[in-house]
């Protein structure tokens, strides 16, 4: 018989306490909880049980070699997941957690090998979502929480995307409406000399400066001591949607729409991606336009929906103009570069 995904709308008190209580004792049997954070939805298991871990690569299809992220609710947790934590990790967490910022640091000898992908160091965030807080806090344990997608999909940011992707393969989903911000934490590792930002994400680069001044930006596939297997999660190929990404990149609007224009001249079924700003060049074609809105906060927001959207209409092409590299602009661009498998054009 295939299971059953247990879905809980979180609209009233008792529904919520209902849903919190059996989402707690899912997680503490070994189960598989979908949960709404601030940034996406998480597909959350016991980070302290090797077999539930296992259970979440399972269920996504997600390679041994990608690891985790430990989600904790209180300080007192984060002695369970890292040690030696250097001084700076309790400065930036003061700083920016609860909130969409992971650190990498060393790990303790309690995180099972399979949540870490074997390596010594271990990813830890204390999310600001009250419904992921409120699970944490229930089940007793710091969970384990890629985003609840299938391998190498846009991330959900709905419970419906969850229920697309991973209907039957996890035992409670709880529906918190959309995520707010709509991107992945930013990732910083503090186990080398010098911090380093893996990931770009839901906290901006500038705003990490101010408390880490000597931070360096450096995703797996910017790194020229890159390894010659990408680095564990720096895969360029994530969040693809079916139909090809092309990105666009140049500073003269004009010549960046007649390019892209020209692009669309050479297929049928064609998808863009576009700001309200951007979509008036687009509007006299026959083209599927899918709106970011009007700043860099919106279009973190929307980006996956809209993969998801465009991904439904059988397109043979996506194209989209990379957006500016400032504030959350910064994890758009990251994220749009990844789903075109790195097909920048650069006009
Ligand atoms: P997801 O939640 O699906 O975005 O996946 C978590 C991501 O965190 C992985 O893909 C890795 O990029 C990153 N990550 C987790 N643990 C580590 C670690 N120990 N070192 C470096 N990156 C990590
Ligand atoms: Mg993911």
């Amino acid at each position: 018989m295939p299971k059953l995904t247990s879905v809980y709308r979180l609209d009233d008190i008792e529904s919520w306490e209902e849903a919190i209580a059996v989402a707690g004792l899912t997680i503490r049997r070994g189960g598989l909880v979908a949960f709404p954070t601030e940034t996406v939805y998480g597909l959350g298991a016991n980070a302290l049980d090797e077999a539930a871990v296992a259970g979440i690569f399972r269920a996504k299809s997600r390679p041994p070699n990608d690891p985790l992220i430990a989600h904790i609710a209180d300080f007192q947790q984060l002695s369970q997941i890292a040690e030696d934590a250097p001084p700076i990790a309790f400065e930036v967490a003061q700083r920016f957690w609860p909130g969409p910022l992971t650190l990498v640091l060393k790990k303790s000898k309690r995180i099972p090998a399979n949540l870490t992908a074997g390596l010594g160091s271990v990813a830890v965030r204390m999310p600001s979502h009250e419904v992921a807080l409120a699970l944490i806090r229930e089940a007793g344990v710091p969970i384990a929480a890629p985003s609840a997608n299938l391998f190498s999909r846009p991330s959900p940011t709905s419970a419906q995307h969850v229920i697309d992707d991973l209907d039957g393969l996890v035992d409670v989903l709880l529906d918190g409406g959309e995520t707010p911000i709509g991107v992945e934490s930013t990732i910083l590792s503090l186990i080398d000399d010098r911090p380093r930002v893996l990931r770009p994400g839901g906290i901006s680069l500038e705003g990490l400066r101010a408390v880490v001044p000597d931070l360096r930006f450096a995703p797996s596939y910017l790194r020229d001591d890159a390894p010659a297997a990408p680095a564990p999660g720096g895969l360029l190929r994530h969040y693809s949607p079916n139909a090809r990404v092309l990105l666009f990149e140049g500073a003269d609007d004009a010549q960046v729409y007649t390019a892209m224009r020209a692009e669309i001249a050479r297929h049928e079924r064609v998808g863009v991606l576009a700001s309200d700003a951007e979509a008036a060049a687009f509007a006299d074609l026959n083209v599927i336009v899918e709106r970011l809105g009007a700043n860099s906060e919106e279009a973190a927001q929307r980006l996956f929906a809209a993969l998801r959207s465009l991904d439904q209409r059988e397109l043979d092409v996506i194209l989209a103009r990379a957006p500016r590299k400032a504030g959350l602009g910064l994890a758009v661009w990251d994220r749009l570069l990844r789903a075109s498998v790195g097909c920048l054009v650069k006009v």
